[in-house]
């Protein structure tokens, strides 16, 4: 869950867990659910679901909890969710999953299957380090839309996790998208720990011509380590000037959160 995305998980729909509910979904967790965002789906209003748990751990996380004790949030039962979403399929364009981290969740493909079922357009909000996950989800066509948050120079991956970091998927998840037929974006919050002008440059190696990369203005508040609420984001003009950087290397860069 990137800055900007706190206090969302706690949604507008709550339901007890414990509902016998579709079998081929029981592998899903979802944790969060609000109801409508004209925000996080270009151009479309959709509805967005949090899966728990991550395979990283960034200390700017917005969303601890999710993330280090998913086991502490209550599962939303999948089929309510689902009779929740035909009722809103008059006003929403799709749904957009997000997480924690959406790949590693068994249940995804399943859950996204029933989406599709409903005509609902999906977006997929990823940190890209499963693309075994996103080739399946591509090759069944579950996908319309896919967000892949970059959050520093690929060599600097382990400074998330306390494990090791196999940086190197993000090349195949870029490759799978540059040559899938379906919008999406690359994101990358700048948080100045992490993102200065030389890892823009390692990052734009990695991205060069693809369509549209985000950078994103950094909100310490709610960081997951206390020391990174202490950050003070970059001014808008820095942005401008790491926006110049990442322009030579994509075709399009905008700038969000400023
Ligand atoms: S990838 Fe990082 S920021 Fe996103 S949910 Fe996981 S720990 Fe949080």
């Amino acid at each position: 869950m990137e800055p900007g995305q706190e206090g969302r998980v706690q949604g507008s729909l709550r339901i007890p867990s414990g509902s016998g509910g579709n079998k081929a979904l029981n592998g899903l967790r979802i944790k969060g659910f609000q109801g409508t965002s004209l925000l996080d789906y270009p151009a479309r209003i959709a509805a967005l679901v949090f899966t728990g748990g991550c395979n990283l751990t960034c200390p700017f996380c917005h969303n601890g909890a999710l993330v280090l004790h998913p086991e502490d949030c209550p599962d939303i039962p999948v089929d309510e969710l689902l009779a929740d979403l035909e009722q809103r399929s008059g006003f929403i364009d799709g749904v957009v999953v997000s997480g924690g981290e959406p790949t590693i969740d068994t249940g995804l493909p399943a859950f996204l299957r029933e989406l599709k079922k409903r005509r609902l357009l999906v977006k997929l909000d990823t940190n890209g380090l499963r693309p075994d996950v996103i080739r399946r989800l591509l090759d069944e066509q579950l996908l319309d839309y896919v967000a892949v948050d970059l959050k520093t120079a690929p060599e600097r991956y382990d400074e998330l996790h306390p494990a090791t970091v196999n940086s190197a998927l993000l090349a195949e998840t870029v490759r799978l998208l540059r040559q899938a037929d379906l919008a999406y974006e690359f994101r990358t919050t700048c948080i100045p720990r992490l993102v200065t002008t030389r890892e823009i440059r390692m990052m734009g190696e990695l991205l060069r011509g693809v369509s549209l990369w985000i950078l994103q203005q950094y909100h310490p508040q709610h960081a997951l380590d206390p020391a990174w609420q202490q950050l003070e984001p970059y001014s808008r003009q820095h942005l401008t000037e790491l926006a110049t950087t990442a322009r030579t290397y994509v075709r399009q860069v905008q700038i969000r959160g400023v």
